[in-house]
């Protein structure tokens, strides 16, 4: 079944035209998670989940939005207690290189400071997926320079003692992506295989084994060929399948039907 891991139509740039997207999931007969990446964002996602057969949720503080909102953990619980049937996960959470400054921006005194609070709330985020029984969808940027964000999660989730979620949009190399897999997580592919030009996505889809492997679109963000460039939704998730199955050498209903069926056992879709 085609599934999209990872989308955002809790967000703004869906304020217009919710409803025809919506349309065009069921048209796909698909089922998609929308992630909060705040507290309003992460309701808003239940509450399409609620209204839509087929639309889950999952509850998260963003790494980039540390400096925003406190993570107050009670809200999430709450959250969680209330909606049991829709929300599938904790996420996204975990740790951004890439926007440091636009924290100091907004008022964090060093990027020693900032890389700690990612942290603790990261690891806020890791005991209350444990603790509820959900997997994590955990979101990884390095820096332009600095290129220590995988490894960095990697021991934070090697610490904690999480073994159950989705390093989405993958972004690291081929050495952590078998570590994280060591480890139990899956790994999330989107819309940037079918124009990344480096060859390490395509070299870490050729090797990641079947029952690891989650594709997602990112929407609103990340558009795939052939619309890059334009508004990303669920239903492009397509293109993400028949990129990884060129790769894979296989037929893309393999694809959809692997990632689905990895989807359905990860966050247990009913
Ligand atoms: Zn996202």
């Amino acid at each position: 079944m085609l599934i999209d891991s990872h989308c955002h139509l809790n967000f703004k740039a869906y304020k217009d035209d919710l409803s025809e997207v919506i349309g065009r999931c069921h048209q796909a007969n698909m089922k998609v998670i929308n992630v909060g990446a705040a507290l309003d964002t992460s309701k808003k996602a239940v509450e399409l989940a609620r209204d839509n057969k087929d639309l889950y949720a999952s509850l998260g503080l963003h790494p980039i939005h540390v400096y925003d909102e406190e993570f107050v953990v009670e809200d999430y619980q709450d959250i969680i207690d209330n909606n049991k049937s829709e929300v599938v996960a904790i996420g996204e959470t975990g740790i951004d290189y890439f926007h440091l400054w636009q924290c100091l921006e907004k008022g964090a005194d060093s990027i020693e400071e900032v890389k700690s609070k990612q942290e603790k709330v990261f690891r806020g985020h890791i005991k209350l997926a444990m603790d509820n029984d959900l997997p994590l969808i955990v979101h990884g940027r390095n820096g332009k320079e600095d290129k220590t964000a995988y490894g960095d999660i990697y021991k934070i989730l090697k610490d904690a003692g999480a073994k159950r979620g989705v390093i989405h949009c993958y972004g690291g190399n081929l050495e952590e992506a078998k570590k994280f897999v060591e480890l139990g997580f899956h790994l999330g592919f989107t819309g940037i295989v079918t124009f990344d030009k480096t060859g390490v996505l395509e070299e870490i889809v050729k090797w990641i084994p079947n029952d690891k492997m989650l594709i997602e679109t990112d929407a609103p963000y990340l558009t795939p060929e052939p619309y890059r460039g334009k508004r990303n939704e669920p239903s492009y998730v397509r293109y993400v399948a028949e990129k990884v199955a060129t790769i894979k050498g296989v037929s893309v209903e393999e694809i959809i039907e692997i990632t689905g069926n990895n989807a359905i056992n990860l966050f247990s879709l009913k």
